[in-house]
């Protein structure tokens, strides 16, 4: 399959449903520094990366984080679910701040293969049901499709389905 451009020296959202897969994406395709993950930042304010309560001030780490990062030239990954605009349209900011290309990477995948990949892996969110959460995240990211190529990204990558996410490769564009 056709390799995925993403800017050398800009932003890259990673977008996609609890369970899709973004953490293993960004592991495979990108260095652990250039990866900035909201569940990261969750654990670094709230000792305890499942907090919710923790999501606000995790989300004011992770812009900040970006910020920086964009500031100094680095290529920046954000690895959270993304499913939200407001969220996406911060980041988007924040790299246009930067004049800097920001770029999406949508992982489509099923509801029920992240509910049944979270099952097999037996990660748990306090008490909301794990279905409850990925049918939130799926009907979030179903409404943010249409418009998505509108928000400011350059390039909007749609990795539709499993093989499709399993088959991609990135190269960084100078
Ligand atoms: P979250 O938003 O909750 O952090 P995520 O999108 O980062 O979720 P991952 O943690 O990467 O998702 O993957 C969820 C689970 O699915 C993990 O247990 C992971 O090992 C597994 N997984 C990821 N990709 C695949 C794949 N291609 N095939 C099978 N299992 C996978
Ligand atoms: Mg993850």
């Amino acid at each position: 399959s056709r390799p995925l451009g993403v800017p050398a020296a800009g932003l890259v959202l990673l977008v996609g449903v609890s369970g899709s897969g973004k953490s293993t994406f960004a592991a495979r395709h990108f260095t652990p520094t250039e990866v900035v993950s909201s569940d990261t930042c969750r654990a670094l304010v709230a000792d305890d990366a499942e907090d919710q309560s923790a999501t606000p001030d995790a989300f004011d780490l992770l812009q900040h984080l970006v910020g920086i990062r964009l500031r100094r030239g680095l290529l920046t990954v954000v690895d959270a679910t993304n499913v939200q605009p407001d969220a996406r349209a911060q980041l988007v900011a924040l790299a246009r701040g930067h004049d800097l290309l920001v770029d999406a990477i949508v992982l489509k995948v099923p509801a029920r293969v992240a509910v049944d990949r979270h099952r097999a892996s037996g990660r748990t969110f306090g008490r909301t049901p794990v279905e409850r959460i990925v049918e939130r995240h799926d009907r979030d990211l179903r409404r943010s499709l249409r418009g998505l190529r509108r928000e400011g990204f350059r390039r909007v990558h749609v990795l539709d389905g499993v093989e499709e996410v399993e088959a991609a490769t990135v190269v960084r564009e100078r």
